[in-house]
């Protein structure tokens, strides 16, 4: 291995400390600033805004907790391909799988499944500890152990088959195209996004829950003649049973032509009384009505193709000093997997903030949506409380931790808007107007 090498890697090694240190000091200072400034209550006192209750001491544990998960979580999705990568492992699954089979396509696949396995089995502990050992020891949660191994086992199989079968295409691109394949799979994860935005909730998604109509049917027919106020049409709604995993609250908009529907999770229509389901409702059908989840999609590509553009030019620069080290000397190489999972989990990091960025502004834009249409501030502010309550999310937090993982707004900043925007009691124009109908 050449010294640039090496001396690039104690680099990264020290941006990455550097940034460690940057989060335990911005959560320190932010949870005296919420400690100072909640410590008084009631913070308004004015009639119909809504107040943000000072944080217990359980959710103060539990922001520190998920912090640390999220640290934690992050070194190891670089730890993982990185012992694969420096410990010759990968050079010798590669072996074993060329001595299987003389087939391209078979070759790789039983790589990818041999990886796949040793991924899963090295994060079996985070996993089993973030998913369920603390959910249920914060009170989170509900789901029986068979039931989350059941998902997690699930989840994996597909995860495991379904990159298995298509582990070829970039391979091929590489080996085809080795100095375009990163736009031409940045091309290609259109539709895979279209897919996973799309697809999988209406077909993957009751592999893991039960999908029912809404029981509540005063409420369906309320939600039906608010969907009737805007221009989405064609909408099915229903409820799924996520009382079983989860006692925090969700809902979400997806599908497209005769698949659109509304889901809302059975906690939600439990826990909040119908104005608040109806806003919570509302703000997802802004998304839809706003094309969030397309230019979501817009958005992933291009962010796809600029990581997928540095890793094949640090991937290139790092093989040619790495002197053979790995066991690989060309990136068409199955054995390079490890290494160029390595380098996109480093590049999304990096460029996480900017997605989130986007994401918080469309959720604003959501939640504007949201307030135009229903024109309830109590119920949308209130609404927030109680989710925000039910999550053990905190006001507001630490800014790296914000910028790199919240990719809604903070609880504060949505209270805030929820309570203070009111264009119609001013005469101002609705910024939506045009999605809706009956006005
Ligand atoms: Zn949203």
């Amino acid at each position: 291995m050449k010294k640039q090498l090496i001396s690039a890697m104690i680099i990264t090694l020290g941006v990455m400390a550097l940034f460690i240190a940057g989060v335990i000091i911005t959560e320190k200072v932010n949870l005296e600033t919420i400690r100072s400034e909640y410590s008084q209550l009631p913070n308004s006192g004015n009639a119909g805004l809504v107040d943000i209750p000072a944080p217990t001491q359980k959710a103060v544990q539990f922001e520190k907790n998920k912090v640390a998960v999220w640290i934690v979580r992050f070194l190891l999705s670089l730890a993982i391909p990185a012992f694969l990568l420096f410990s010759g492992w990968s050079a010798g699954v590669r072996n074993w799988a060329r001595s299987q089979s003389k087939n391209f396509i078979v070759i790789l696949a039983l790589y990818f499944i041999i990886y796949s396995c040793i991924d899963y089995l090295l994060s079996f502990p985070l996993d089993f500890y973030s998913g369920f050992v603390r959910l249920h020891s914060y009170g989170l949660s509900n789901q029986p152990f068979t039931k989350w191994l059941g998902d997690s086992l699930k989840s994996f199989a597909i995860n495991t088959f379904s990159g298995a079968a298509f582990v070829w295409l970039p391979y091929l691109a590489i080996k085809k195209s080795p100095g375009r394949w990163w736009l031409y799979m940045a091309l290609l994860s259109i539709p895979v996004l279209i897919f996973i935005s799309y697809i999988s909730p209406v077909f993957i998604d009751p592999l893991f829950n039960k999908y029912q109509p809404i029981q509540d049917k005063a409420l369906e027919e309320k939600l039906r003649s608010q969907i009737s106020r805007t221009v989405i049409r064609d909408c099915q709604l229903y409820q799924v049973d996520k009382s079983v995993d989860t006692n925090q609250m969700n809902a979400y908009m997806t599908g497209m032509f005769n698949t659109k529907r509304i889901v809302l999770w059975d906690t939600t229509i439990r826990n909040l009384s119908q104005r608040e389901v109806l806003g919570v409702t509302a703000h997802e059908m802004g998304h839809y009505a706003l094309g969030h989840v397309w230019k979501s999609i817009g958005l992933g590509a291009l962010l796809c193709a600029a990581v997928l553009y540095l890793v094949h030019k640090s991937a290139l620069w790092i093989l040619d000093r790495s002197g053979g080290a790995f066991g690989f000397t060309r990136l068409y190489d199955i054995a390079s997997l490890p290494l160029l999972i390595l380098l996109i989990n480093l590049f999304m990091f990096a460029a996480a903030p900017v997605e989130n960025a986007y994401s918080r502004h469309m959720e604003t834009e959501a939640d504007r949506f949201e307030l135009e249409l229903t024109r309830d501030n109590q119920a949308a502010a209130s609404a927030m409380v109680k989710l925000h309550q039910g999550s053990l999310t905190l006001p507001q937090p630490g800014i790296i931790y914000k910028l790199w993982s919240y990719d809604h707004p903070t609880f504060k900043e949505r209270v805030d808007f929820a309570n203070s925007y009111r264009p119609w009691e001013e005469n101002r124009p609705l910024r939506y107007q045009k999605y809706f109908v009956n006005f």
